[in-house]
C-alpha cells in the first residue's frame, strides 16, 4: 500500500472510531483532502491528524472528527440549500458542497474569503460560494435555508439564523462562552417552533460581531 493510501485509511479509521459512521459523510471527507485547505509550511505535514490547526488571520481549521460529527448531525440532503457561518479555510464548506445542492459560506475576514473562494475554484467546486460578511446576521437575500451550520461559538443560537431556517430544517451550532467548553446544539425547526438537542462538548473560537481588519 502507498503512503498516501495508508494515510487515507488511517484518517477514515480515526473518523469512524470517533463516531463518524454516515457513509455519505465519510465519502465526502475522503474526497476532500484537508491538505488543500492548510497553508503551506509548518503544519502541512499534520493535515491528516485529528487536531485543529492554525490558518491565516489567527483562525483555525477545525478538527476532522468534529467536522465529521457536525456534518453528520446536520444531515444535508442532495437538494438542500446550506448556509455555513465561519468559512475559515473552506474545508467544512467543501465537504458540504459534495453533499448538498448549494452552499453559501460567510466569513468576516476578507483574506479567508478570497483564499477559500480561490480553493473552491481550483478544486472545481462550483456549487459553493464564499461571501464576506458578519454571519451572525445570516444571509437574508438567500434565505430560507434547509440547513445552517455555525463553526464559531455563540452565547445562544443567533435569532436571525433561527429566523432564516426553513420549517423542517436543521441548524448545528456550538453554544457557550468562548473561554470555556461549549455545547454543540442541534436545532430543528418544526411547525410548532424549535426543538433543541444537546450533542456533545466542543471548543470553538467565538462568533465575533462585524468585519475583521484583514
Ligand atoms: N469552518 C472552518 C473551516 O472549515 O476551516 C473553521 C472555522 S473557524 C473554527 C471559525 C471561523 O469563524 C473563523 O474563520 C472566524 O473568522 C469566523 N467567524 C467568527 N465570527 C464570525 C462572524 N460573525 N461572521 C462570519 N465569520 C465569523
Amino acid at each position: 500500500m502507498t503512503d498516501s493510501a495508508e494515510r487515507k485509511m488511517q484518517f477514515l479509521f480515526a473518523l469512524r472510531s470517533k463516531g463518524v459512521t454516515d457513509t455519505r459523510v465519510l465519502t465526502a471527507m475522503e474526497m476532500t483532502d484537508r491538505r488543500d485547505f492548510i497553508p503551506r509550511g509548518l503544519f502541512a505535514a499534520r493535515a491528516h491528524e485529528d487536531m485543529p490547526l492554525p490558518i491565516a488571520c489567527g483562525q483555525t481549521i477545525s478538527q476532522p472528527s468534529v467536522v465529521g460529527l457536525m456534518t453528520q448531525a446536520l444531515n444535508p440532503q442532495p437538494r438542500d440549500k446550506v448556509l455555513e457561518v465561519g468559512t475559515g479555510s473552506g474545508y467544512q464548506a467543501a465537504i458540504l458542497s459534495r453533499l448538498a445542492r448549494r452552499v453559501y459560506t460567510v466569513e468576516r475576514h476578507r483574506r479567508l474569503v478570497s483564499d477559500a473562494q480561490a480553493n473552491f475554484e481550483r478544486l472545481d467546486l462550483t456549487n459553493v460560494i464564499a461571501i464576506l460578511g458578519d454571519g451572525s446576521h445570516g444571509l437574508s437575500e438567500q434565505a430560507p435555508f434547509d440547513r445552517i451550520i455555525v463553526t464559531a461559538a455563540a452565547e445562544d443560537p443567533p435569532g436571525p439564523l433561527l429566523a432564516q431556517l426553513r420549517e423542517g430544517g436543521i441548524m448545528v451550532v456550538p453554544v457557550g462562552q468562548s473561554d470555556t467548553v461549549q455545547r454543540l446544539i442541534k436545532v430543528t425547526r418544526t411547525s410548532h417552533g424549535f426543538e433543541y438537542h444537546e450533542l456533545r462538548p466542543v471548543r470553538f473560537v467565538p462568533l465575533v460581531e462585524g468585519l475583521g481588519k484583514d
